[in-house]
């Protein structure tokens, strides 16, 4: 059987991965979706193993011991990871799975998995930005002011990514992506 594509996507805190994949994955319901570990309190309305699977840091340490991580990294001084039976069974399963990770996952996953689709969301300007981390309303100023500097830096590692999305319009930016799926589908 032929295996799925491994398709990855970061961008900064508050530019809309969230919001956009849900979107893609109402559009794309063969698209699975891997769900998060993280050390990371839960916001309000987040499910636990929907959202994340959230984990104490004992529990989640004890998955880099036990090498269940495909990928792991602190961010925002929060730890996550990605369960790496259930990214291989998808694949070998012959599905589609998209991994929304920080840039740091992203360069181990390039490393371990360089055939992977790597997409970029950028925001249309760090004011825009700053405005939606606003209108989100889940973090603390501090938390928000963690996230907007680190914005600064995860800008500087899209060159490395195949494609860099602005999320300007939202359902302009799913039909970027949705193109983006089915041209890789086609092995363009
Ligand atoms: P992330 O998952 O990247 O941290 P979210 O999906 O939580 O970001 O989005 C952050 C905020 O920006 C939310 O309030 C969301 O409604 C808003 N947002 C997302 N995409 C757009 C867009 N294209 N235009 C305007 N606002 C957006
Ligand atoms: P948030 O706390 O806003 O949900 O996510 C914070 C950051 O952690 C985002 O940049 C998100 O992409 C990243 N992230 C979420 N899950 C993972 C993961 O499994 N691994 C890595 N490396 N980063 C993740």
């Amino acid at each position: 059987m032929k295996e799925g594509k491994l398709f990855i996507l970061s961008g900064p805190s508050g530019v809309g991965k969230g919001t956009v994949l849900r979107e893609l994955l109402r559009q794309r319901k063969d698209l699975v979706y891997s769900v998060s570990a993280t050390t990371r309190p839960p916001r309000p309305g987040e499910v636990n193993g929907k959202d994340y699977f959230f984990l104490t840091p004992e529990d989640f340490q004890k998955g880099i011991e036990e090498n269940l991580w495909l990928e792991w990294a602190r961010v925002h001084n929060h730890l996550y990871g990605t369960p790496r039976d259930f990214v291989e069974k998808t694949l070998q399963a012959g599905k589609h799975i998209i991994l929304e990770i920080d840039v740091q996952g992203a360069r181990q996953i390039k490393k371990k998995c360089p055939e992977g689709v790597f997409i970029f969301l950028a925001p249309p300007s760090l004011e825009e930005l700053a405005q939606r981390l606003e209108k989100r309303g889940t973090d603390s100023s501090q938390e928000k002011e963690i996230r907007l500097q680190n914005a600064l830096q995860e800008m500087e590692e899209q060159d490395d990514y195949n494609y860099i999305v602005i999320n300007d319009e939202l359902q302009e930016t799913v039909n970027r992506i949705k193109r983006i799926i089915c041209d890789e589908e086609r092995g363009n």
